[in-house]
């Protein structure tokens, strides 16, 4: 397929360079203007959407999603899709995707999982919203950068999927990590902490697959001085859209909203910026209850 890829950053330039070597023609924008091999570099995003078949965008948020959008779509040949893969707001997808299909464009929303390891192996988790003809036109690309690919149904659907998984991911996380910080004050050994809740009813991805105490667990993060992984700003860039969508749908999500507060005063005002999102148990470790 002839694809235009605009957003080469972290996941973007790993995602694009995958779908080149698989075999497919890759026209690429990004306004760092720098390339992964394979991808032919283009002089502006309508430039790499025209007389494209899919066209990816892979954005850092809605707002720059919308613009791009609105510059694309037009230039788009007629029945091509429109493939976003960025993590952006429910309403920003779902205003691209009816922009898109006003003109006979084809539009999916396909927030991911798996972080940059994922986009570079090619075993990326695709949540997908959109009519189900453009996602069975995208799927030998799913299969290319991902293992797997969910179609959610229609537009916006995707990045719902997304937002309710990413917040309950927070909110496991903060819970693990305050439930580790009680143990050690109690003095139960955090192997013998994991031993029990990994096999007991408190067991969850953050402590079974991605434990944050160094030394306890799989390996994770917490065993590379927490270097990310998966930042703990993007964890409050995604908790915030949950609370953002809760309060477009109205509904009540106050460990939603707790773990967003916890996490921005993390970021912004307790040094975690730039640390894995699990160095939330060295900050618990270090305080007391006022
Ligand atoms: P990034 O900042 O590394 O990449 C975004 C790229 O978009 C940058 O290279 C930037 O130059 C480019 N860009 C910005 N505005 C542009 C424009 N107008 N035209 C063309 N290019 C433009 O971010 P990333 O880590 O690759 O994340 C991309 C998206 O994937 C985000 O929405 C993020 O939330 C989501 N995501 C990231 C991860 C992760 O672990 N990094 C995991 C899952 C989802």
């Amino acid at each position: 397929m002839k694809i235009g890829f605009i957003g080469l950053g972290n996941m973007g330039a790993p995602m694009a360079k995958n779908l080149a070597a698989g075999g497919h023609e890759v026209a690429g924008f990004d306004v760092t203007g720098t390339y992964p091999d394979g991808v032919r570099a283009s002089g502006s995003a309508v430039e790499a959407a025209q007389n494209a078949d899919v066209v990816i965008t892979m954005l850092p948020e809605g707002d720059i999603l919308r613009k791009v959008a609105g510059e694309v779509i037009p230039a788009m040949k007629p029945g091509a899709v429109l493939l976003d893969c960025s993590t952006v707001d429910v309403a920003s997808a779902r205003a691209v995707a009816g922009d898109a299909i006003q003109t006979g464009i084809q539009p999916l929303d396909a927030p991911v999982s798996g972080g940059v390891g994922g986009a570079s192996a090619g075993t990326l988790t695709f949540m997908v919203g959109g009519p189900q003809d453009a996602f069975d036109i995208a799927k030998p690309l799913f299969d290319i950068m991902g293992q797997k690919a969910v179609h959610c149904g229609p537009s916006g659907n995707g990045q719902a999927a997304k937002i309710c998984n990413n917040m309950i991911l927070g909110v496991t996380m903060i819970a693990t990590c305050e439930a580790f910080a009680l143990a050690d004050k109690l003095g139960l050994s955090r192997q013998a902490m994991f031993d029990v809740v990994s096999t007991s009813s408190g067991y969850s991805w953050t402590m079974n697959a991605y434990c944050p105490a160094p030394g306890v667990g799989p390996q994770s993060p917490a065993d590379n001085g927490y270097v990310p992984g998966f930042a703990a700003e993007l964890m409050l860039k995604d908790l915030r859209l949950s609370q953002h969508a809760a309060d477009t749908a109205d509904a009540d999500t106050p460990m939603g909203a707790a773990a967003t507060e916890l996490y921005r005063s993390f970021v912004e005002d307790e040094e975690g910026r730039g640390r894995d999102f699990s160095a939330m148990l060295p900050r618990f470790e270090n305080r007391g209850r006022s």
